[in-house]
């Protein structure tokens, strides 16, 4: 059997951003001890789901990871270190803010096997991010960055976000030169998504305020070519890498391997089954107090399903899909099959096949969306 990845779902953050759509809760601090107690149960629950499959890498994500007590997800990794095969290599990340990290929770996160840091910081301007409603500022982000390099991780992700509120061009410039000044080995970009339902989108709409697009796409591509010159490889559309460095978790995910989510709202794909747990705290608990696996969701993905979710996901890698490889996979001869569209796509000059690999061009990135639709 491959290997399998694992993702952990914390829902607990101190405060709502305002941009933000996750499965991700504040003021809900009385139900960490429960939620805890019945992830255990998932995990014990569904440890069919994995056998003796190797595990490759582990994800805590959220949420915020970092904001509950580190005797909780010292616990989790417990569990899985005892139930599971996780390589001795194994890519462990856990999720931070930098408000809530501690030289204690560092300790207690390396002892347990963590090895990478995805830290939130999203703008180094204090404005910006009191707009978007995140609680550090950037002097608090830098003072919890260097205990985590004290600390001994030496892989660290730095999230940073643009075309946030009234931020011009050059304010993005500025953030993203404090970030490469501390020199991560790793940055995930992102622009501004404005989800229904969140504080920000109800903002946007009664002021009647629009996403510059033109805007938007000059920072990312600002972004693309500074990066370049720091010796950051864009390896997939929103990440960038020193040699070594790229998310090994995402790349498995990118490159459609299995991976299974424990944890409310955790989704998962394995088997050619997509799973997704209820992302209501209570009624997670709830469940599994009543030992039922809380599955909100599960498809069994057709073979249509599977191709076009291969492509899509491929896509999304800098280095495209290895032709060999998806022919291989689903018994299919890639450019034959999608002959006519990809010639469509080529004359746009948004995708090419080079070495064997079909990806998008340069261009092609500012038209991801456009061109993973032509495949679903
Ligand atoms: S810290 Fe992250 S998960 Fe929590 S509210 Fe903010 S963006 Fe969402």
């Amino acid at each position: 059997m491959n290997n399998i990845s694992i993702y952990v779902h914390t829902p607990f953050c101190k405060h709502k951003c305002y941009y933000c759509d996750f499965a991700s809760f504040a003021n809900n601090e009385d139900l960490i001890n429960e939620y805890y107690k019945s992830l255990k149960k998932e995990i014990i629950l569904r440890k069919d789901e994995i056998n003796s499959r190797e595990i490759s890498t582990v994800y805590f994500g959220g949420g915020t990871p970092s904001y509950v007590d580190s005797k909780y997800i010292v616990d989790i990794m417990d569990i899985l270190k005892s139930e599971f095969n996780i390589n001795k290599d194994a890519e462990i990340t856990i999720e931070a803010n930098p408000e809530s990290i501690t030289d204690e929770k560092l300790e207690n996160y390396k002892i347990a096997g963590f090895n990478r840091i995805s830290m939130g910081l999203q703008s180094a301007n204090n404005d910006t991010l009191k707009k978007i409603g995140r609680i550090h500022t950037y002097e608090k982000f830098l003072s919890s960055y260097e205990p985590c390099k004290s600390a001994g991780f030496d892989n660290i992700n730095v999230d940073l976000m643009f075309s946030l509120p009234n931020e011009t061009l050059n304010d993005f410039i500025d953030s993203l030169e404090e970030v490469i000044m501390i020199s991560p080995s790793h940055i995930s970009t992102y622009s501004l998504i404005l989800e229904e339902g969140t504080k920000l989108y109800d903002n946007y709409r009664k002021n009647n305020i629009i996403i510059d697009d033109t805007l938007d796409r000059k920072m990312y591509h600002y972004c693309i070519n500074k990066l370049k010159e720091y010796d950051y490889e864009q390896y997939e559309i929103s990440n960038f890498a020193k040699k070594g460095y790229e998310s090994r978790h995402n790349m498995s995910c990118w490159d459609f391997e299995d991976y299974i989510g424990f944890g409310s709202n955790a989704s998962g794909f394995n088997n050619n089954i997509r799973k997704t747990n209820k992302s209501n705290i209570k009624d997670y608990i709830n469940d599994l107090n009543n030992d039922t696996l809380p599955i909100m969701e599960k498809t069994q993905l057709n073979i249509k399903d599977l191709i076009g979710e291969y492509i899509m996901l491929g896509l999304r890698k800098i280095k495209g899909i290895d032709i060999d490889k998806i022919n291989k996979k689903f018994n299919i001869d890639f450019t034959d099959t999608y002959k006519d569209k990809i010639e469509n796509l080529k004359n746009h000059n948004l995708v090419t096949i080079e070495d064997n690999h079909f990806r998008l061009t340069y261009k092609g990135l500012d038209f991801a969306n456009t061109v993973m639709v032509e495949f679903i």
